[in-house]
C-alpha cells in the first residue's frame, strides 16, 4: 500500500473528524500518502480528491460533523458505477481505502474490494446498529446530547403535571431510545424491536399511574415507530392529560464529540491504516469483548443484532 484514501458516508456523526484524523496521521507515520474524498461515493465518482498532509487535520478532534463531508449516492448501487469508482481511486493512485459510514457504506467498500481496491470499513453511525460491533462512532456523543435535552424537557413537564412523548433518533433501531429511557428515568420506553402498538394498554397505564400521584409521564418514543404528534393528540383525548410531542431531531447528530467518541473513534481510525498496511482488505473494524478487533466485511453483514431483553425488562420495573 503506498496512497490511502479516506471517506465518509451516509449520516454523519460526531467523532467522524477524529477518525479521519487518526487514519491520516497513523498513514503519515507510516510513510504512505494520504488522499481525502469527499462527499462519500459521490464525491469518488466526481474525483473530489484532495491531497492531505498532517495539517490537513489540525484543530478537527473537538469538532462534529465531518471535515470531508458526506453524502449519499444511489448510483453507487449500480455494478458499473461501483467499476468506475474503483477505476477512478486506481487513476489516483490510491491502492487502499478507509470507508467511515454505516452498514450501506460497507456494501460499497465491499464492492471496491472486488474490483481490486483494498478496503476497511470504520463504524461511524449514531445509530448504533452495526451488528458485529458494540461501539460505533457518535453513539456516544448522541445520547449524551438526546439524555441532555430530554432532562430539560422533564422539568417543565413536571411544573405543568404533562405528559410527553419525545421522539429520537435510530432509524429503525432503538439503541438510543433504550439508552435516554433508562438514563432519563422515562415512564415508557417505545422502540421498534419490542412496541406492540397496544395504544390501549398504554393509555390505561398513564391512567393508574396519575392516580398513584404521577406528576408526569414520559415517553421515549423511538423514530422508526415515529408519529409522535398523533400519539400524544390521542393520549390527551383519551387521558385528560395535557400531552405535548418533541421531536428532538438532528441536534442529535451535531456537538463537539465526547471523549469515549474521540478516543475509539482514534483508535479506529488507526486500527483501520494498521490493518491495511498488514495487507488486509474487505475488512470492518470492531469493538467486541472489551477489545478492538476486525471481521470481514461479508460476515459482518450478514450479522444480527438486537436490543438487549434484559435490559429493556429492567427499564419496566425502575419505572
Ligand atoms: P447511516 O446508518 O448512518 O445512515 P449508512 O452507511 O448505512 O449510514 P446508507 O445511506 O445506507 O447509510 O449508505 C451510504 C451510501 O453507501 C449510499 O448512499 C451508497 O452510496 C452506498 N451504498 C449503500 N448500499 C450500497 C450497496 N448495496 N452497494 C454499493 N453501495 C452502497
Amino acid at each position: 500500500i503506498n496512497t490511502i484514501g479516506v471517506l465518509t458516508s451516509g449520516g454523519d456523526a460526531p467523532g467522524m473528524n477524529a477518525a479521519i484524523r487518526a487514519v491520516v496521521r497513523e498513514a503519515l507515520s507510516k510513510g504512505k500518502k494520504v488522499k481525502g474524498i469527499k462527499r462519500g461515493y459521490a464525491g469518488l465518482l466526481n474525483e473530489e480528491i484532495i491531497d492531505m498532509d498532517e495539517h490537513s487535520v489540525s484543530d478537527i478532534i473537538s469538532r462534529g460533523g465531518t471535515i470531508l463531508q458526506t453524502a449519499r449516492c444511489l448510483e453507487f448501487k449500480q455494478p458499473e458505477v461501483q467499476q468506475k469508482g474503483a477505476e477512478i481511486c486506481k487513476k489516483h493512485g490510491i491502492d487502499g481505502i478507509v470507508v467511515i459510514g454505516g452498514d450501506g457504506s460497507f456494501q460499497g467498500a465491499q464492492k471496491l474490494a472486488n474490483h481490486g481496491i483494498n478496503t476497511i470499513g470504520v463504524p461511524g453511525t449514531i445509530d448504533l446498529d452495526i451488528a458485529c460491533t458494540d461501539y460505533t462512532i457518535g453513539f456516544d456523543t448522541a445520547i449524551n446530547t438526546a439524555m441532555e435535552a430530554i432532562d430539560k424537557v422533564r422539568d417543565t413537564s413536571t411544573s405543568h403535571d404533562r405528559c410527553s412523548v419525545i421522539e429520537v433518533m435510530g432509524r429503525g433501531a432503538g439503541y438510543i431510545a433504550m439508552w435516554c429511557g433508562i438514563a432519563n428515568g422515562a415512564e415508557e420506553i417505545l422502540i421498534p424491536e419490542k412496541y406492540d402498538h397496544d395504544e390501549a394498554a398504554l393509555i390505561e397505564r398513564i391512567k393508574e399511574n396519575r392516580k398513584k400521584g404521577k406528576q408526569h409521564y414520559i415517553i421515549i418514543n423511538a423514530e422508526g415507530i415515529g408519529d409522535s404528534q398523533g400519539l400524544a393528540k390521542r393520549i390527551e383525548a383519551a387521558t385528560g392529560m395535557e400531552s405535548r410531542a418533541t421531536i428532538l431531531g438532528h441536534m442529535q447528530r451535531g456537538g463537539s464529540p465526547s471523549c469515549k467518541d474521540r478516543m475509539y473513534a482514534s483508535i479506529m481510525g488507526a486500527y483501520a491504516v494498521d490493518i491495511l498496511c498488514e495487507g488486509k482488505s474487505n475488512r470492518v473494524v470492531a469493538h467486541a469483548d472489551g477489545k478492538f478487533c476486525d471481521f470481514d466485511i461479508d460476515e459482518a453483514l450478514a450479522m444480527t443484532k438486537s436490543v438487549s431483553e434484559y435490559e429493556y425488562e429492567i427499564a419496566k420495573n425502575l419505572v
